[in-house]
């Protein structure tokens, strides 16, 4: 099934350097597939080290006045950025669903989401305050303002090809730096599509840059750089240590959002039907591949029968299928090595004693059918590392000392989800979760009003909210004497 837009330049094969659309130097390409059919969509520059350069000399060239617009001014652009996002909501969507395979409704929200940042962010804008402190010594002044960080890089992943960028680019235009975008080579039409809508609200040349190609020589590119003064990543934990490592010599700031092995607890006080619709949406959602999806159900002895019944009943429900299908609501993942990874995980979980209950199968090209599995025991791989595929393994606990044990009982810190009534254990739970995030009765927490991150091995800093422009600011202090 090809995609069709409305606004056909919404489709961009070319990058965005210095308010101009280039091609790579070599004019070499990469192919971009939709991963329901394996068919060539686009084609994108395969750029590495020197387009990247360019980019960075841009991006520093226009900071000095872009710095110094006034944030009412920058507002303006960020908040028409976001009306045309909202405009061309339909087209945006299509383009995500071809790249990324996720069902049209789910990329209809995502646009949405990934928008409301933009919105969000030319609000926060306008309230980046310095203050003044009392000083301990006469004649003087204490001043502290709080100023732009200068050039950033953002390396963003595949599974949210357009809500990843615009939660690190907003704050970070919001704030007054510039910013070169390496989007992920799997979904780079999205970035292109927001680097066009870009221009047409006004961000200035050089402002928002958008290099595609080669991860390695453009992520060297970009670490390596003292021009670059900022790094912020959205993706595995392994390339986030790796990144992390390159930043070092020059000293950049980072936000790193890595990896999580989310629990989702359900205790023998849960609403259990609320518990099953929080379950399906926070583990079947995008197929399983987003990085606060549930990756352990851990389930108190008492109602483990009567949830994995009803969690059954409710995947059965599920629909896999092309996301451009009307209906379908488990689109593929997104290539053959993660099709490959969950087979392993679910082998290696029944080698162990694990039951499939429902799914458990690959019936070709990207799909994995949405599956449980059962007798899950926490040492299982299944149960320690990241699955991003749709299934959902069951463990067992006694206690709810035992729950948080295995809950904690990870290198990753992202999201936790826990469903109870009591209110005691509601707050005993909260405070004993060692995640950045807890849902408590519900599913979903993502959106760009609160502060979205994780502790341990998941990362640093936080995306939303009003922390979320914090990571793009410096402070500043002025003693200011001779008064
Ligand atoms: P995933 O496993 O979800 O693809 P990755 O961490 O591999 O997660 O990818 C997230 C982003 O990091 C993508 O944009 C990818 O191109 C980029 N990336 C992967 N390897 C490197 C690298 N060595 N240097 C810089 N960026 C990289």
């Amino acid at each position: 099934m090809m995609f069709q837009l409305t606004t056909a330049s919404l489709l961009r094969e070319a990058c965005f350097i210095d308010g101009t659309w280039v091609a790579a130097d070599d004019g070499r390409t990469l192919a971009v597939a939709d991963p329901a059919t394996g068919a060539t969509i686009a084609r994108v520059p395969l750029c590495g080290a020197t387009e990247t350069a360019r980019a960075i000399a841009a991006a520093d060239h226009a900071l000095g006045p872009w710095r110094t617009t006034s944030a009412a001014e920058r507002s303006l652009i960020l908040k028409r950025w976001f009306e045309l996002m909202m405009a061309h909501q339909e087209d945006l969507a299509r383009l995500l669903t071809a790249e990324q395979g996720k069902p049209l409704a789910e990329a209809r929200g995502e646009i949405a989401y990934a928008a409301s940042f933009l919105e969000w962010f030319a609000e926060e804008g306008k309230r980046v305050c310095g203050e003044v402190i009392p000083s301990p010594f006469p004649a003087t002044r204490i001043v502290v303002t709080r100023e732009p960080v200068g050039v950033c890089a953002a390396i963003t992943p595949w599974n949210f090809p357009a809500a990843m960028i615009t939660r690190k680019v907003g704050p970070a235009l919001a704030a007054g730096c510039t910013m070169v975008l390496k989007p992920a080579e799997q979904t780079p039409l999205s970035a292109l599509a927001l680097a066009a809508l870009a221009e047409q609200a006004g961000v200035p040349t050089g402002v928002f840059n958008v290099v595609t190609g080669d991860p390695v020589a453009i992520g060297g590119a970009l670490t390596s750089s003292p021009v670059v003064r900022k790094l912020t990543f959205t993706g595995s934990t392994e390339i986030g240590r790796l990144l992390m490592r390159q930043c070092a010599p020059t000293i950049k700031k980072l936000s790193l959002e890595l990896g999580g092995n989310a629990p989702f607890i359900v205790f023998d006080d849960a609403d259990l039907d609320a518990a099953v619709a929080g379950a399906i949406i926070s583990k079947y959602r995008n197929a399983g591949q987003t990085c606060v999806c549930t990756n352990r159900i851990l389930v108190q002895d008492a109602v483990y029968g009567a949830f994995a019944e009803k969690l059954a009943r409710a995947v059965a429900d599920l629909t896999m299928g092309n996301g451009f299908e009307e209906g379908v609501t488990q689109g593929p993942l997104i290539d053959g090595e993660a099709v490959a990874k969950v087979k392993e995980l679910v082998a290696d979980a029944v080698a162990h004693g694990a039951k499939v209950a429902v799914g458990g199968e690959a019936p070709g090209g990207n799909w994995y059918a949405p599956s449980i599995l059962l007798d899950v025991t926490p040492q299982m791989r299944l149960a320690r590392e990241e699955i991003f595929g749709p299934v959902a393994p069951l463990l067992r606990f006694a206690d709810e000392d035992e729950a948080i044990r295995i809950a904690n009982d990870t290198e990753y810190g992202l999201a936790a989800y826990f469903y109870a009534r009591d209110i005691g254990r509601v707050w005993r739970v909260s405070s004993r979760l060692d995640y950045g995030m807890v849902g408590i009765n519900t599913g979903v927490i993502s959106t760009s009003v609160a502060p979205f991150g994780g502790v341990k091995q998941s990362g640093l800093g936080r995306e939303g909210s009003s922390h979320g422009i914090e990571e793009y600011l410096e402070i500043k202090y002025l003693a200011m004497g001779g008064i």
